[in-house]
């Protein structure tokens, strides 16, 4: 099968990996990504994965509980790279070789990140999951994801989450938001959506990095978004 992509940037986040559990990771799910993933390795499709680590810990809320907000963005960053340990985990135990690539330096955890060891990986038919975000707090892992999307040249940044893309208003609180199939970055931008962040979204504007948003949590979606079926939203 012709794939619409050739090399992608997946950005998975961390509270889609609680699952129906509510905390922690949900091997279940953690199993149906890996499954999703590989099943486009095995097509022939380069792949860089940056996950986040809302499941486990965000500096923004603990710092409304009283943690310093540096520590707390850093026990942020940790959460992101036990979340890629889990996901390598569960990549590896299906027969897909993966790489863990640390921000920060945390070796044996994983090797230092540099986009040349990243890209070596997806060549050679590797998955290369790009742990601790941007290695910077006050940031996240959409701009971590924006940022080694442009770095590894990938194609587009796939954003999986657990609402099927983008709409007018947040879907699960109001039933009338409606949609979109396409929206710009500007309009992203000036209607305020949270699509991602605002420093993710400039940076795709800036480098012509397309964002695919679509719903991951459905089992044989990540395959349609690479065979260039028209789910999700598409922001150019
Ligand atoms: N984080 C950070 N710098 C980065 C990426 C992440 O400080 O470059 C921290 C931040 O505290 C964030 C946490 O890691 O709240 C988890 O990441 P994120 O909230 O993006 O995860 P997600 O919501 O996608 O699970």
């Amino acid at each position: 099968m012709e794939t619409k992509y050739k090399r992608v940037l997946l950005k998975l986040s961390g509270e889609s990996l609680m699952g129906e559990q509510g905390h922690g990771i949900d091997t279940v799910r953690l199993g149906q990504y890996a499954a999703q993933i590989a099943e486009i390795v095995g097509m022939g499709v380069e792949v860089g994965i940056v996950i986040g680590g809302g499941n486990i810990f965000r500096g923004l809320s603990g710092a409304a509980k009283g943690f310093d907000r540096v520590k707390g963005d850093q026990m942020g960053m940790l959460a992101t790279v036990i979340n890629s340990l889990a996901l390598s985990s569960a990549l590896e135990s299906i027969g897909q070789p993966a790489r863990v690539l640390t921000a920060i330096n945390m070796y044996p955890i994983g090797e230092q990140y540099s986009n040349r060891r990243a890209i070596e990986a997806i060549e050679g038919g590797e998955v290369a999951i790009m742990a601790g975000g941007t290695g910077n707090p006050f940031f996240t892992t959409d701009t971590g994801s924006a940022l080694r999307g442009i770095e590894i040249g990938a194609d587009v940044m796939l954003k999986g989450t657990r609402v099927d893309g983008v709409y007018t208003a947040d879907p699960e609180k109001d039933p009338t938001a409606v949609k979109f199939d396409e929206i710009s970055y500007d309009e992203v931008l000036a209607r305020g959506l949270k699509v991602m962040d605002v420093t993710a979204t400039a940076m795709c504007r800036e480098n012509g990095l397309p964002i695919v948003v679509f719903d991951m949590d459905t089992p044989g979606n990540l395959l349609k978004v690479i065979a260039g079926e028209n789910i999700g939203t598409r922001v150019y």
